[in-house]
């Protein structure tokens, strides 16, 4: 059962080799097949996922019942018999230990076992004690067998195994490749290893898989850590020139331009961060090199105005800005919120058209062919300065007269080559802002976008009020939920205006799940959060359907909520039933909104001070946080109730009571990487690409992934195309990959 490895070849080693030069063609095709590992440099770095520390091994004698212990010992006997009640073997095995005590162990797969623990074998078994007919004993234990001399190792590493290929086989074959290995040359420049102190790559790679001491594979780890964060840097760093490489437009500030008269009509004055930022954003438009900047800022920040700004200048300047939306829906409410802040300065060839006027043109793909046709003669033409529109806008090539800016909003709903792609492909690369509502914790916004700069609005405008948010259990304390709608009775009765929000719209049971097209492409589209739309429905299929608008609004208008004036939105509605409802909120007409998910974006009724969400657990972290930010838009405090039904205890609630906890979107952030699986944020670094990243975490290596950054930004300043650093080059590439994605990388 024990893997064949091939005698040693003696030396001539090094990390490409493949590894049938020094295991033999079985192991290396069990480590291929299985494991898939090809070469030397694959199975070293196939890490232990944990050591076993000799120095904690208990002795047979002093064992006490309950106890997990870890014993090394010399099978004395094994006994195979067959089982009583079920088909199969029964191993049992007595085990003796260097001090002559005694144990027995079960195994219930025991044939499978009995070719392995053959008397004379020593082995490391851990287990917890039992008693079987008042003997101590260990059923079922995890063992390790041993081979010659090995006693000598303080630590045994524990692979991951997988099934036919047990961990003692993977050391075995990592040991006879450490023993034939030549160190390899060291990626990491010597100054960087001294100044951190890291080890090198050689040493690194020999103690994280024989430590001897416990510093020592803390050290290699650490080391290693550094690989990848380097990685990671170097990659993103490239890809940050990459985009830089073709030339942009320069849009320096035009006196007494647009963006003057826009400043001089604005009702409000900026806040401090919105000021920083455009200031940061004007210099970057001034420049010849394309601007790659990130604006993240929580719900209600204002970055609406700072892209309109940034648009502006650029308008100012001859050239034409795009602002891209990943839904329709959300497109024309961006050009309906855009042309009611430019007001007059946007209505250019209308009556009452300003002077100076530029002309706001939304283009999406269900235009009636008139339409489309006069909004692509605008396009093309430049009489639309600024052009809304889903990101199908670009793919599509429609030909701009001058872009000299794209605005992408709602940015964790592209992927990293979706903004590339965005670009265009012309001769001159528009500057590219992006923004983000969804807040990035920094070692996030330094790796996942991490090829962009990043500028962040952390104020919010004045005369916002304190959002106050509960958990309500429904499941377990029923009569919550009736003082749920005794409170919606009470804001209402104070005079303001609440919403009720379900995850479904509902109408047609039979087809209950496509008819939820609108809602369902939002949630799809949140997709990068594995948490969205599943929730904790997801591990349980036989759960109920998420409630529904249809559903929900004639039970509360019979019911908790009589006598109160409903009304419904979602995003089946004919769009001009949709504006009329929407009109009638605004204008104090409608009492409670039921509604979708619909209103997450720009729905701005400062009157609006609750918000019940009904099966909460089916949304997002972000998104509920989005919808949040309804409320409490102006002088009262607003209060969200999430409604859920899910137990306490799971990480659907987990999420939950993290939204109730704070309203402060950075620190939720971080409670959000916490709670889910933070290989799927880092995986976006590597699009598609096998994970290579196998000790970094987002979480804990904020340091590391800090200094990384500074320092591949400097190698790259120095050495672009790193010519100079082969070492450096294949780091990058080890993280990156496959050229043909990463096609910035094939030129190194
Ligand atoms: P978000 O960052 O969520 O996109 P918006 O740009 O939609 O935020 O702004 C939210 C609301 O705040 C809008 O009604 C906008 O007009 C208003 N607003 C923006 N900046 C300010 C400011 N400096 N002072 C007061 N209100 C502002
Ligand atoms: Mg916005």
């Amino acid at each position: 059962m024990t893997l064949r490895i091939a005698a040693p070849s003696g030396g001539g080693v090094d990390m490409d080799t493949r590894l049938d030069g020094p295991l033999g063609k079985r192991a290396a095709e069990a480590l291929a097949a299985r494991l898939d590992l090809h070469t030397v440099g694959d199975l070293l770095r196939h890490y232990p996922r944990r050591y076993v520390d000799r120095g904690k091994l208990s002795d047979i004698s002093g064992l006490e019942i309950g106890e997990h212990v870890t014993v090394v010992a010399k099978v004395e006997k094994a006994t195979l018999r067959d089982m009583r009640s079920r088909r199969g073997k029964l191993l049992n095995v007595v085990i003796r230990d260097d001090k002559g005590g005694r144990l027995s162990c079960t195994f219930f797969n025991g044939y499978k076992v009995s070719h392995v623990l053959t008397p004379g074998v020593r082995a490391l078994f851990s287990g917890k004690v039992g008693v079987f007919q008042s003997q101590l004993q260990l059923t079922h234990p995890e063992f390790e067998p041993l081979e010659e001399g090995e006693d000598v190792r303080p630590f045994v590493s524990v692979y991951p195994a997988v099934d036919k290929l047990n961990s003692w086989d993977i050391a075995r074959c990592v040991r006879q490749v450490l023993d034939q290995l030549d160190d390899p040359t060291d990626p990491l420049p010597e100054d960087i290893r001294r100044r951190e102190k890291l080890p090198e790559l050689g040493r690194a790679l020999r103690r994280i898989h024989l430590p001897e001491t416990e510093a020592d594979h803390h050290a290699a780890r650490a080391r290693l850590v550094w690989d990848e964060a380097l990685g990671v840097q170097l990659a993103l760093a490239l890809r940050r020139r990459h985009a830089t490489e073709r030339p942009g437009t320069a849009s320096p500030p035009r006196a007494g331009g647009l963006l003057d008269a826009f400043d001089a009509r604005l009702p409000f004055a900026l806040t401090d961060g919105q000021r920083a930022v455009g200031t940061e954003i004007a210099a970057d438009l001034a420049r010849e090199t394309p601007m790659n900047r990130l604006v993240q800022g929580d719900v209600g920040a204002g970055k609406t105005v700072v892209a309109l700004r940034a648009m502006l200048q650029v308008v100012d300047s001859g050239r034409q800005a795009a602002m891209l939306a990943p839904t329709e829906v959300l497109a024309a409410q961006h050009a309906r919120s855009l042309r009611s802040l430019l007001g007059p300065l946007g209505r250019a060839g209308e009556l009452d058209g300003a002077e100076e006027a530029t002309r706001i043109t939304l283009l999406t793909g269900s235009l009636g062919t008139a339409a489309r046709r006069q909004a692509m003669l605008d396009v093309q033409s430049g009489a639309a300065g600024i052009v809304v529109g889903t990101h199908a806008l670009i793919q599509d090539k429609v030909g701009f007269a001058d872009l000299g800016l794209v605005v992408v909003d709602e940015q964790h709903r592209f992927g990293v080559e979706q903004r590339d792609a965005l670009r265009g492909r012309g001769e001159r690369t528009p500057h590219m802002l992006v923004m983000t509502a969804t807040p990035i914790p920094r070692t996030v916004a330094m790796t996942v976008y991490g090829d962009l700069e990043v500028s962040a609005l952390t104020e919010l405008p004045r005369g916002r009020s304190p959002i106050s948010t509960t958990v309500v259990p429904a499941g377990e304390k029923p009569a919550w939920l009736e003082r749920v709608w005794q409170r919606i009775r009470e804001e209402v009765a104070d005079g303001h205006q609440v919403y009720v929000v379900c995850p479904r719209v509902g109408g047609d049971p039979a087809k209950a799940d496509d008819g939820d097209l609108f809602e369902g492409e939002l949630v799809d589209l949140d997709d990068p959060d594995p948490d969205v739309g599943g929730g904790a429905g997801s591990d349980d299929g036989a759960r109920r359907p998420p409630l529904a608008v249809l559903e929900v609004a004639p039970k509360l208008a019979e019911g908790p909520l009589a006598g109160l004036r409903l009304g419904i939105l979602h995003g089946k509605l004919p769009a001009d039933e949709k504006d009329a409802t929407m009109r009638a909120f605004e204008a104090g007409e409608i009492d409670v909104l039921v509604a979708t998910t619909v209103i997450e974006v720009g729905v701005d009724v400062p009157n609006s001070t609750g918000m019940v969400i009904l099966d909460a657990d089916r949304f997002g972290l972000s998104q509920l946080h989005q919808l949040r930010g309804r409320v409490g838009r102006g002088e009262a405090p607003g209060v969200c109730l999430l409604v859920t039904d899910v137990p306490a205890g799971t990480t659907a609630r987990e999420r939950l009571d993290a939204i109730a906890s704070t309203t402060d979107g950075f620190e939720l952030a971080r409670l959000d990487l916490e709670l889910r699986r933070e290989g799927d944020v880092l995986g976006a670094v590597q699009s598609g690409k096998r994970s290579t990243l196998k000790l970094l975490s987002l979480l804990r290596h904020e340091t590391v992934i800090e200094k990384a950054r500074v320092y591949a930004t400097d190698i790259v300043d120095h050495d672009p195309d790193l010519a100079g650093h082969p070492g450096l080059r294949t780091l990058a590439r080890q993280v990156v990959g496959d050229e043909e994605q990463a096609e910035f990388l094939s030129k190194v």
